[in-house]
Parts: structure tokens; sequence; C-alpha cells
């Protein structure tokens, strides 16, 4: 891509010399493209994707180039490119260029945003930064009078010299100074005598820690798994002429082995691969599948998640830039891992709402994962046993090409669901609240559980002990200060917590309203459910694995293995437990509240419920014995919970799209959520209902725009929250509307305005 030396003559600079100009994106300032000349010391040195430090105003600058070109269009004399930052070798690939411009133009968002979402902080602030190490080599031996003087004169050298020759004359400085912790300072002597050489390094900071994995060997495949894996491969052979594709396969039917072969074929042609989790499922236990089957190359697997240190991460992503990996696994911002030669882009449990970011960019990495193989030129393949609406929608209408696999491997069947009906369990419990948390019906299944030996997971997406505390007398509720919801009690360090800011306090021991003494806990999360399992089954040994006991690092990997190696009977669980964990002997897995995600007002809401509870119950009899799942609910007739319960995908989705499409909802339309918001209220209302007037004014028929009103969650970090929903087929001219008026008003200094293309989250 380096600028071709051609003939025509320049009206710039050094006449005998062509012009090299740089197109420039500054990474921080305004989505400014500027020119730069490149001076000649940088010609060789200069490339696109190259980061580069620029003169603006009296300031330095640090740029992206994103053309070279032999002239510039700008009418004035330009500056000199000043210098490289980092080493010069460019940092984005010309594909990510253009998936980043891709993704600008879509989200309407500035491009320099999405290029700062592509690097790592580690990289971006101090590429490079590697841990080093030295490696010290005694090359020549001191006689033995001058080792005599030396131990008189300075002992410290003479060790040293000691402890090489003992090491068989060579050491790593880490290690000498485990003995000698000043031993730096005596090196500078020992180089200058020429008795020893010190050579630099790198370490990789490994999140694995070095950790040996078992060899695996391709599984013979199913006939479905066969069929399935065909098109995959044609695909990653042939890309021009294949689609996108969707692999809806149940839970257990073997979708992790159908990635695993067709990566090996990628492998096998010279290419690499990218496959993305949700971060929440990136367990050990999926990054070991992977490990583990290309264990002779392991080492050329990269891992890019939110939970490595910044150190780690800024090694793995050198890695991939410096192509020592070939298969990439990652969460979301992995979509922009510097790959090249890319053959096959793999997208799991694709339904996830994880993947689309939350801050600008809002890009949606599925989304992205499809433009990227159209402009890499491979194969994308989307798997999941709950397809989203949006894609399952694709597929039927021949956009995407549609693989099945109905049914379990090895003719495991899938898991018999039942329902348990919480109003009558109430009736027959009378008061206790301990029935609604465990029925009747599940307890005794549980106790079944425990006498065969066999294991059991519980669900509740839920924190805490106690998920609200109020007032009986005047009805006052604890809230957050700063967010508009009920603040959680923790009982294992006594304190109110927000689950929306963090923020904590103690609880109040009579009504900070009235001061009325009768102040009650109601609602219960994990924790509460720990302490009413520990009392019903004091003989069972019970996991609780929420991000409140889930905080040490390997904490989650050390309770994943204690649970299979059957150390523990029982996981009771947030959402990290309820996707991808695949445990053979867990033959009962229960979902203590499915209303929680029915109850909220989203168009997504029976879709997500639909999608919890399936994956959940995919989580039982996966081994020999057949699993049982219970499912507590105050709605059993529900369609989510019926279709969930026969495990019908298609049957639900098929009624679900006819509803979205009577309703224009995704993916019938494509929504757009705007919003204002401001730790003052009224100047946050009014800005929305000003955007929403000039909306009115350039919008057509075929938009269909709600009222400004406040978000379900009306106040959060101090600041009130209107919204705004816009729906469209024609996403990209109503988002380019929007911009274009949100652009053009100026806003009391405290209000914030966003807009979200394909909004997931709407609260
Ligand atoms: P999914 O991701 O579709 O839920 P997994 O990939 O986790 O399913 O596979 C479920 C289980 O079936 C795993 O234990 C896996 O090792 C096993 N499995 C997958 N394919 C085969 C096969 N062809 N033969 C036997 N067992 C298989
Ligand atoms: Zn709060």
């Amino acid at each position: 891509m380096l600028f071709d030396m051609s003939e025509k003559k320049s009206v710039q600079g050094d006449p005998a010399k062509p012009l090299m100009v740089a197109r420039v994106q500054l990474e921080d300032a305004a989505a400014l493209e500027l020119d730069y000349t490149v001076p000649d010391r940088l010609r060789d040195r200069v490339s696109v994707g190259t980061r580069v430090m620029v003169p603006l105003q009296r300031q330095r600058i640090a740029a992206v180039v994103l053309e070279l070109l032999d002239h510039s269009s700008h009418g004035f004399r330009l500056k000199e490119i000043a210098d490289l930052k980092g080493r010069g070798d460019p940092v984005f690939t010309p594909t990510l260029l253009k998936l980043a411009r891709w993704a600008a133009d879509y989200y309407v968002c500035p491009v320099q945003q999405v290029l700062r979402a592509m690097l790592p902080k580690a990289v971006r602030a101090r590429p490079e930064s590697f841990v080093t190490d030295s490696h010290l080599t005694l090359v020549k031996t001191p006689s033995a009078d001058e080792i005599e003087k030396l131990r008189a004169k300075a002992p410290m050298q003479a060790r040293i010299l000691d402890e090489l020759a003992a090491a068989g004359g060579t050491a790593a400085l880490s290690q000498l100074r485990r003995d000698l912790p000043k031993a730096s300072s005596y090196l500078p002597a020992l180089l200058k005598k020429g008795w020893i050489t010190r050579a630099e390094v790198r370490i990789e900071r490994d999140p694995f820690d070095r950790e040996e994995f078992l060899p695996t060997q391709p599984l013979d495949l199913t006939e479905e798994q066969t069929t399935c894996l065909a098109p995959v491969i044609s695909a990653v052979e042939n890309p021009i002429q294949s689609r996108p594709m969707l692999l809806h396969g149940v839970t257990g039917s073997g979708k992790t082995e159908v990635y695993l072969q067709a990566i090996a074929r990628v492998l096998e042609r010279g290419q690499t691969a990218l496959v993305l989790v949700p971060e929440i499922s990136l367990t050990p236990q999926t990054i070991e599948r992977f490990k583990a089957r290309f264990s002779e190359r392991k080492e050329r697997i990269a891992v890019l998640h939110s939970h490595l240190s910044d150190g780690e991460r800024h090694d793995e992503w050198f890695k991939v830039h410096e192509r020592r990996a070939d298969v990439v696994i990652g969460a979301r911002s992995a979509i922009f891992a510097p790959l090249e030669n890319l053959g096959l882009i793999i997208v799991d449990e694709e339904h996830e709402p994880s993947y689309k970011q939350e801050e600008s960019p809002r890009y949606h990495a599925r989304d992205l994962a499809v433009v990227r193989a159209r402009l890499e030129n491979c194969a994308v393949l989307l798997g999941s046993a709950t397809p989203s609406l949006e894609s399952f929608h694709n597929a039927t209408t021949g956009k995407y090409e549609l693989l099945r696999m109905t049914r379990r491997t090895d003719g495991k069947s899938m898991p018999l669901i039942r329902i348990v009906d919480l109003r009558l369990e109430r009736r027959k419990g009378g008061n206790s609240p301990d029935t609604r948390i465990l029925s009747e019906r599940l307890r005794t299944a549980v106790l079944a559980r425990l006498e065969k030996k066999e294991q059991t997971i519980l669900f509740l997406n839920r924190r805490g002990y106690n998920t609200s505390l109020s007032c009986m007398a005047c009805g006052h509720v604890c809230e957050c200060q700063d967010c508009a919801v009920p603040m959680t009690l923790h009982k294992t360090d006594d304190r109110l917590v927000c689950h929306i800011c963090g923020s904590r306090r103690v609880p109040p021991r009579k009504c900070p309203s009235c001061g009325d003494p009768g102040i009650r806990f109601a609602g219960f999360g994990t924790e509460r459910v720990e302490q009413v399992l520990r009392q019903a089954f004091p003989q069972a040994r019970i996991a609780r694995v929420d991000t409140d006991t889930m905080q040490r690092k390997n904490q989650l990997r050390d309770t994943l293995r204690d649970f299979r190696s059957q150390k523990l009977d029982m996981l009771i669980g947030t959402q990290m437990i309820a996707k991808g964990l695949d445990f053979p002997n867990v033959t009962l897995v229960g979902v203590l509240n499915a209303d929680l995600a029915l109850n909220l007002p989203d168009f997504r809401s029976a879709e997500r419920t639909f999608q919890l509870l399936t994956q959940v119950a995919g989580r039982a009899g996966r081994g020999e014995v057949k699993g049982e799942v219970f499912v507590q609910t105050f709605a059993p007739h529900s369609p989510a919970v019926q279709f969930a319960r026969h495990g019908d995908f298609e049957g639900f989705a098929q009624q679900e799209l006819e509803q979205r499409k009577v309703f224009h909802y995704p993916p019938d339309t494509h929504v757009i959520l705007v919003m204002a918001r401001s730790k003052n209220a009224a100047m946050a209302e009014f800005t929305l209902q000003s955007i929403a007037t000039k909306l009115r004014a350039v919008i057509g028929d075929d938009v269909r725009m709600g009222e400004p009103l406040p978000s379900p969650l009306a106040k959060a970090h101090g600041q009130f929250r209107f919204q705004l929903m816009l729906r469209s087929c024609a996403v990209r001219v109503l988002a380019r509307k929007i911009h274009r008026i949100v652009d053009g008003m100026t806003f009391p200094q405290e209000v914030i305005v966003t807009w979200d293309v394909d909004a997931l989250n709407l609260m």
C-alpha cells in the first residue's frame, strides 16, 4: 500500500521528488480528515493504518493514516507529519478502516470514535509496553586473581558471577533478584569489564498462567452435524458465492463441535478464524475447549475479553497484530481484532444482547461480523439455540442460509420442562415467603437429586438478599439518591446497594421518611436463596455464583471445576451460569422466577423470556440421565413460557414475528432511540420535546414516532432520562435526519443527547 513513486511533478517541496501526502484522521479531536506531507525520513515507514503524531495549532496530536495520496485537495501549504506514534507499523488493517467507516456511517457517530473502540486502551495509551526481562550470560571467566580482588572490593559483583556460574552460565535477571534484590545496580560494572552480556527478552502476560490443556480429537459427527458442517466448509472455500449462515441448533446439539471442525479446515488452508462469544459465556470452559482441540498450536490462540488485565490485553492484541495468532476468541470488541487472511467469523449465541455496545459507538458486534465478513470476503456463521428474531427473519427471507440441528448428540433427549404455578403455591404455602422461593415440587425434586448424587442448578437473575426496603406505615421505599430504583440489601456486608450506580449505604433501622420502625424488606435475590437452600438442605454442598461471590480472579474457574468434579451438589446463580455450561451430571434445573424478564417494559420481553428459559433449561440432562426443569412463574400461560416448555422455537418465532409485523416492531422495522438526560429533569424533557417537534416536520409517513416520555429507568447516576422511540424501515435515512437536527441545535450545557440505532436496551 506504499506510495507509488510515479513521475508526477509536485508543486510543493523539492520539485525532483514526488509529493507523499497522508490523509489522516485525528484520534481524539473532531471528525476531521486532514492532509499532511510525509517527510523523507518517514517515507518507508508510513502506510495506511499507521498511527502518527501531527502538528495542529501549537500541539501535537495522535492521528491515523487513512489514505496515501500524491497530491492534496486542500488549497493550502501542508504541514509535515511530526513523527510516528509507536513503531509505525499499521495498527489498522485496510479492511478494519473500511469497517470503521461503515460503522460510523450506519450508527451515525464520528469515525474516530470507532477507531478508538478498535484498539484496547492499553494499546492506545502505551503501545509496545511489553514486560521484559534480561537474560544475563557469563562470557568471560575472570582469573582467580581477579575474582579474589573482586570479592574483597566488590563482593556483590562477585556474588553475581558466582550465581551465574552456578546456574550454568546464564540466568534471568528476575531470577537473580530473588536472592540479590539489588542485582541491577551492579550490572553496569560487570558489563563494562566484559564479563557478562545482557539481552532483553519479552515476557508475555499469559491469562492462562501457562496452563496445560489435555488435547482432544475431533468427534465423529452426527448426521445433523455433518449436514450443517458441509455448507460452512464450502462457504469457507468459496466465500463469494455464500451467504451468511445461521445455525439454529438446540442446546446440546453440538454446535461447538461444528465450529471446531470448521476452524480446523480454515487453519489447514492457512487462514485465520475469529470466534465471538458473549462475555458471560467466555468461561474458562469455553476457552479450554478451543485450546484443547488445537493444543499443538495453542500459543496461536489469542483471547480478548474484559476480564483480562490491561497488560494481558495489550499482549494478546500484539499477538494478533504481529501475526502470532491465527484463532481469536473474544467478546464483543474482538470483532475488531486485527486478524488478516480471515477464513471464517463465528458468532456464538448470536441472540445475546451483550453484543450491542451501550455507549457510543453503539455497534452490534453480530451485525458488524456480517459486514466484516463481506469486506474480508470470508464466511460468517451465526449460531444459537434461540436465534434473535432479526436473524431468524433474515434466514426465512433468504438473506441468510438456515442450518438446523434439532436433536441432542448421542440420542440424549431434551429435558422435560414442568411449570410451577406460583399462584397455586402461594395458596398452598400460606404466607411463608420461602415457598415462593422454593416451591414444594422443586424442593422434592432437589432432594431426589441429592439422594441420587446428581447435580442441580438453580437460576435467579437477581443479586442480593432482599430487593427492596419499604415502610409499612407511610409506603416510603428506600431508593438510591441518584437512580430511580429501590436499593437491594446485601446481607453479607449489611449494606443497601444500588444495582445501577453501585452506591452503598447502611440500612436504616426505622423509616427515613416518617420514623416508623415498621420498615420491611421484600423481594429476594441469590443471597437469600442461598440461605433458604442451606436451611432446607443442610447436608448439601452449595455454591453461589454471582458477581458478588466471584470477585477474585479464577474464582469462577475454580468453582466450576469443583462443580464438575462433583465436590459441589448445587449451584445457585445469576446469568453467569445460564449459558454455555456443559455438565453431564446436572439432571435438574430450577428457574426460580421466570417473570423477571417477562415484566420488563420492552417489546422484546417475550423473546428474552423464551431465550432465557430455553438456555437455562438447556443446562439439564446433558449426560446419560434425562434432565428435568422446573420453571416457577405467576404467568404459566404466557406464550413465551408455553413455547419454551415445548422446546418449540419456530412456533414461538412465527407467532412473535406476526405480532411484531402487526405492531411494526423489529425485525419488521428498525428502532432508533433518542435520549436526553440531565441533572435537570425539565431541561431534559424540554430538549427532547424540541427535538421531537423538529423531527415531526421532516419525517415521512414511513416513520413511526412515539412521544417523548420518561425512560422506564427514569433516573440513573443522578441524571433524569427522557426518551423518544422512532421506527422505520429506512433506518439510514432516519438516522441521518436525526443527526442533522440534533447537530444543528444548541442545548443547555447540562443536557446530553444521544441516539441509538437498532437499540436493544429500551430502559
Ligand atoms: P451446544 O453448543 O449446541 O449446546 P455442545 O457443543 O456444548 O452443544 O455439545 C454438547 C455435548 O455433546 C458436549 O459434551 C459435546 O462434547 C458433545 N458432542 C458434540 N458433538 C458430538 C458428537 N458428534 N458425538 C458425541 N458427542 C458430541
Ligand atoms: Zn444509584
